[in-house]
């Protein structure tokens, strides 16, 4: 009995007629490692990733979920969870063990009458816009198009609808998990209430969500864009954008930032999108538009779809990624200058230094009601650094660090868990702030055994 190459955390190989057996009776596809797609089905967005499972389980439905949860178990596999496998960090991809991948599972049904929509775990930002748009429906999501709507929510989601509709996670009416027993459960404001809140901002660890079902809200078309500014205006843009972004009212999000153009050049820019009545929307962006010298104003009525796949150029699949982040309570002049001073060492122009602002819908909800405890936050700062050859990580992994460092002494002790590439422990537990013992009690209901933990791990206390 020749092994497959897929290995227990005891160290043995698992048996080959194991896996015979299991691939017999999987739906979907089981691809080990020599297989012909191994190298493609093993790879995620952030290729400085380059982990070797030994197995990849590709679910056909929460049937095939179910077998390889219980085939990983039974056979002390470790495993890790793929939606989308855009966690910079790469925690959908493990070595040696089982990737239980959910990439082959993207229905969507939109109720547009109940304005509800049931979606699987494989799915991803742009397919689920796509679907509600037929309806003129939009669930708050992220602002790249590929991310997986899975890891996203489960770790919170923060998008440009944030301030009107509130997180990605707290558009979640219930959840549908295969636990680490193998046993299906509904978690909701009605069933299994201590999980519904858990899986609110607690990360993957808690099960295999096969399925969401989300509120959705009547948004087709917003005004939005891009203003342009050249680099040497970051420092009074940014100031304004402060101001102007906390007297806005709920239906104008906006994030500022350090991008370059195609070519290479450093800008400034400013990214609004106003999910109202257009006409409104046109009269608070004015000050916004009439402010400095843009190079580029951008700004005009589109499709929600077209707002949530503006910045999909930017983050293409295949670069070397290296992500870091911050919040501030405000955004003081020391915190300005710190990031205009980083921001001019900047390491390649793949890369850039984002200032997003939350406030609204968001922060109106406290940080005890789900997993996710830093509504009062304010302005969280992505330090998103790409590069394209692997060699040539150290000074962009260098640079990330050096602005994290820099903005410490005006951040708070919190993290954005959808932000975080490999970090401690310490780091991992800011991110989950105050809600931390409770996700421990939660977790050792459900995963006593720590079974699901190539996540942003919360440690169980009993075994
Ligand atoms: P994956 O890498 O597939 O999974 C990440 C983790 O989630 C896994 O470890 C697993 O534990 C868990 N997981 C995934 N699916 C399941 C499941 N069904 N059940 C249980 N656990 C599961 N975040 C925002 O909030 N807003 C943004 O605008 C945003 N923009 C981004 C843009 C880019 C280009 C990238 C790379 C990331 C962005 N993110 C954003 C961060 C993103 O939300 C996280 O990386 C998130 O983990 C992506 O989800 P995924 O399904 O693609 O993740």
């Amino acid at each position: 009995m020749a092994d497959k190459g897929l290995i227990g955390t005891n160290g043995k190989v698992v048996d080959s007629d194991r896996i015979d057996e299991f691939q017999a009776a999987f739906g979907g596809q089981v691809i080990l490692r020599g297989a012909s797609d191994y190298d493609t089905a093993r790879r995620i967005w952030n290729h400085s990733v380059d982990k070797k499972p030994g197995m990849i389980a590709r679910c056909s439905g929460t049937a095939d979920v179910i077998a390889a949860v219980n085939f990983a178990r039974e056979n002390g596999v470790l495993v890790s969870v793929r939606g989308g496998g855009h966690n910079v960090g790469g925690r959908a991809v493990c070595d040696d063990g089982l990737v239980i991948d959910l990439s082959g599972m993207r229905g969507i049904h939109v109720d547009a009458k109940n304005r509800t929509a049931r979606v699987q775990p494989g799915v991803t930002l742009g397919e689920l816009d796509r679907e509600n748009h037929i309806h003129g429906l939009a669930v708050p999501a992220g602002v790249v198009s590929k991310t997986g709507i899975a890891g996203l929510t489960l770790g919170g989601g923060v998008g440009w609808l944030i301030r009107k509709h509130g997180m990605t996670c707290d558009n979640v009416l219930s959840f549908e998990v295969v636990t680490a027993d193998g046993e299906f459960v509904t978690a909701s404001s009605e069933e299994n209430t201590d999980l519904y809140w858990a899986l609110r901002g607690g990360g993957g660890n808690f099960g295999v969500v096969t399925s969401f079902e989300f509120r959705v809200h009547p948004i087709s078309t917003v005004l939005g864009g891009m203003i342009l500014y050249s680099a040497d205006q970051a420092t009074d843009v940014l100031r304004f954008f402060g101001n102007f972004i906390e007297q806005a009212p709920d239906e104008l999000t906006a994030y500022a930032g350090f991008i370059h153009t195609p070519d290479g050049d450093p800008v400034f820019a400013v990214i609004p999108c106003y999910s109202g009545d257009l006409t409104e929307g046109a009269s608070v962006l004015a000050p916004l538009r009439e402010f400095g010298d843009p190079m580029l104003d951008a700004i005009g009525p589109m499709p929600f779809p077209a707002m949530q796949s503006l910045l999909d150029g930017a983050f293409p699949d295949g670069n070397h990624n290296y992500w870091k982040s911050a919040f501030l309570p405000e955004l003081s002049e020391a915190a300005i200058a710190t990031l205009v001073e980083h921001a001019q060492k900047i390491t390649s122009p793949m890369s850039a230094l984002i200032v997003e602002y939350y406030g609204g819908a968001a922060s109106r909800v406290g940080n005890t009601e789900t997993a996710f405890a830093h509504r009062k936050a304010q302005y969280s700062i992505g330090i998103l650094t790409q590069w394209t050859e692997a060699e040539d990580a150290q000074p962009h992994i260098d640079w990330t660090r050096g602005v994290s460092d820099a903005l410490r002494p005006f951040a708070s002790d919190a993290y954005l868990l959808n932000f975080l590439d490999a970090e401690g422990d310490d780091v991992i537990r800011a991110a989950f702030g105050e809600n931390y013992p409770r996700l421990v009690e939660v977790k050792n209901k459900y995963d006593p055994s720590n079974f699901f933990r190539v996540n942003h791990n919360i440690i169980p206390t009993v075994s």
